[in-house]
This record gives structure tokens, C-alpha cells and sequence, in this order.
């Protein structure tokens, strides 16, 4: 169980206390700096972990032994481009995660060890990645009851076509429908929710490669995808990404009702700007067919439900100084619970003390304003 608990805060003039209510569209930025969320009003979630550009020298290169530098050329200009033609199509806007920094600082798609390679900054960084995704999910999830994750990559195979990854390997893919169709490999599906419910009552094998699966769609447009009805698994030898941490720690197969879905995309359809708004363009047309057709009846005549979260007094109250100044260090905390928790999030000020715990020390720096919101995660 997830709850976001949100106060604002005025540090130099204002005495009253509001709930952080995100505005769909609007962008909104970590403690760090580099991790970037926009806030969305419908059930699609996309994050971006390695399309960043960000070398600040503070943070070293990550030399882990085996560790990938290399970024995902043009994903991060890529998720833009589908929010942005998301919201021409549509009028509402998905939440957009996005890693700014150079994946030779972060890769934001790793465990936190092999992710920021032990550097203190960029494991701030990996936090509030996972924590605005928990935020998107936990919105989408009150909001909707159940929606779909899309981690956005960029493969330099040389088979042009995009691979999308649901946690089942290339040999797995090669197994009939009827052994797909089995609970051993539901619950290792990354939308084992979907399977479970979907509103035409298809199987794991159909929603991976029938007529309606995200490939097939993407196939229908000019898109040639793996799995899908015409290129139902990648033949043995041939490269394939089948989803890496993100898409297993944020889909259905980790419990929940979101479902997540690892998009790599070939170098053709992401290298320019021409191929990438055709792209983008069709991917959004795609999305909403797939929603339409598999989660929420009448989807594309008006998903856009604006979310509000409940103002400050209805919630579980963090408590601390709601007046402060530049330079103070205040306690901010609130009831704890036994075994939870805690993800704070902070602007105007830094965390010194206390992050995962139900009580923290921020040191507030020279804004005039801040707020502080948290997270509290409960087995
Ligand atoms: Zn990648």
C-alpha cells in the first residue's frame, strides 16, 4: 500500500500548510536537479532512464565492472515527442519520468548499486527516478484503478523493429500459446494484471501476440515489432531485450495493478526528428487503441479524468515547522507505522538526515519558497 502525504511550504511569509497538488503538463524536478517529472492526467506512465545528456562533474563516470555508458540516443527527446502528441491526440497528458543525467553517471534502469555505483548524488537521483514513477503509479492507480507502464529504450540491434520486453525471454516466446497461457508464466508476465482482467477476455498468448496485442498495433501502423502477430518471437540467435529492473519492479509482475511493458526502438525510427514524430504519432494512435481495447471501455472518447489529491487536512498529517527560514535546519515527521517506509522529497532545501525513516532533517537553502511531500510505503 502506497500513500503520498504532501505539504507546501512558504519559508519566509505564509502561515498555512496545502497539500502539493500536481498539475498535469507542468514539470516538476527532484531535490537533485536531474530527474525530471511531468505530471500526467490518464493512466499511461512513461519514463525515459537512458536518453539523458547531464555530465556534471561532481559525479563520477560509473566504472563498475561490466556496467553499460552507452545512452539510449534521442529516447529522452522521443518521450517528450509522444507526450506531446499524446495530448494533441487526446487533450490529457501521460506521465513523463525522465533521467536527465548521462547514462555514465546514472542508469536509471539498474538495482542502486550497479545504478549510481555508489556515488552519493546520483543515489539521490536513482530515489526520486523510483519515486516519481511510485508517485505517477500511485496517482493512476486511485484515479483509474489500473493503468500501463511504458519504459522507453533504444536498441542498436541491427534488425530493424522494436522489441518490447515483458519479462519472458526469446526461448520462453518460442514456447506454444497453450504453455504460455499457463499460471507458471502469467505470474512472470509483466501485465499478469491484464491477463487477469482485460474487457475481451484474451489470453497471455493473444495480449502478447494476437490480433490486439501492443505489437501487433505497432506492426499495423508500419512498425515492425517482437512479439507480435507477424513476428510472433525472435528466432533462436537473434538479440532481444525482454525487460530489465524497471519494468519488473514497476509492472503488475511485482503485484499491483499497473502493467508495464519495456519498449526498445530500432535506430531507424529515433535517429532523426522526421522518423521520430511519425513515430511518436503512431505510438500515441497505438496506446490509446490498446487502452481502448483492452482496459477501459470508451477510452478514446475522454480519459482525461483531471486527479486531485485530497487536501492536506483529509491526509495523514506531516508535521514540523510550517514557517521557517534560509539557512535552519527543522524535523519533519509524521506517525510512524511498524515496517514501513519512507520516501521524502523535498525542494528548497536538502535532506541531512533521516531519508527512509518517518522522520527527517532538511536544511533549507536560499528560496523563497519549498515544500516537502512523502512517500510511505507499507508491505
Ligand atoms: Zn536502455
Amino acid at each position: 500500500m502506497h500513500y503520498l502525504i504532501s505539504i507546501f511550504l512558504w519559508l519566509f511569509a505564509v502561515v498555512c500548510a496545502l497539500a502539493q497538488t500536481y498539475i498535469p503538463g507542468n514539470s516538476y524536478y527532484g531535490n537533485t536537479g536531474y530527474i525530471q517529472y511531468i505530471a500526467g492526467n490518464i493512466p499511461v506512465i512513461i519514463s525515459a532512464p537512458h536518453g539523458g545528456y547531464l555530465e556534471p562533474a561532481d559525479i563520477p563516470d560509473r566504472s563498475c565492472s561490466g556496467c553499460v555508458l552507452v545512452k539510449d540516443a534521442y529516447t529522452l527527446e522521443l518521450a517528450n515527442e509522444l507526450a506531446a502528441a499524446i495530448t494533441a491526440q487526446t487533450g490529457c497528458y501521460p506521465h513523463i519520468i525522465i533521467n536527465l543525467l548521462h547514462r555514465k553517471k546514472l542508469d536509471a534502469n539498474r538495482d542502486i548499486e550497479e545504478a549510481a555505483d555508489g556515488n552519493a548524488v546520483a543515489e539521490q537521483a536513482w530515489y526520486e527516478f523510483q519515486g516519481f514513477i511510485d508517485s505517477a503509479k500511485q496517482q493512476t492507480a486511485a484515479g483509474f484503478g489500473k493503468g500501463l507502464y511504458i519504459d522507453l529504450h533504444g536498441h542498436g540491434h541491427t534488425i530493424q523493429r522494436i522489441e518490447l520486453g515483458y519479462l519472458h525471454t526469446a526461448a520462453e516466446l518460442q514456447l506454444p500459446d497453450s504453455v504460455l497461457n499457463t499460471n507458471t508464466y502469467i505470474n512472470g508476465s509483466s501485465i499478469k494484471n491484464l491477463v487477469i482482467s482485460n474487457l475481451t477476455n484474451q489470453t497471455h498468448a493473444q495480449l502478447l501476440r494476437g490480433n490486439f496485442a501492443l505489437g501487433t498495433l505497432l506492426q499495423n501502423k508500419g512498425y515492425p515489432s517482437v512479439p507480435s502477430a507477424g513476428i510472433p518471437y525472435p528466432l533462436p540467435g537473434e538479440p532481444y531485450f525482454n525487460g530489465g529492473y524497471n519494468t519488473a519492479r514497476h509492472s503488475s509482475y511485482n503485484g499491483g495493478t499497473i502493467d508495464g511493458i519495456q519498449m526498445e526502438c530500432n535506430s531507424g525510427i529515433r535517429l532523426t526528428t522526421a522518423a521520430r514524430l511519425a513515430f511518436a504519432d503512431s505510438l500515441a494512435t497505438a496506446l490509446n487503441q490498446y487502452l481502448e481495447q483492452h482496459y477501459f471501455p470508451f477510452y478514446s472518447a475522454g480519459p482525461c479524468t483531471v486527479i486531485n489529491l485530497p487536501q492536506c487536512a483529509q491526509q495523514p498529517q506531516i508535521w514540523g515547522q510550517a514557517n521557517t527560514c534560509a539557512g535552519t535546519t527543522d524535523i519533519y515527521w509524521v506517525t510512524p507505522t511498524e515496517g514501513a517506509t519512507y520516501f521524502w522529497t523535498v525542494t528548497g532545501g536538502n535532506i541531512v538526515n533521516g531519508q527512509g525513516t518517518a522522520q527527517v532533517e532538511i536544511l533549507w537553502n536560499n528560496n523563497v519558497t519549498g515544500s516537502v511531500s512523502v512517500l510511505k510505503t507499507e508491505q
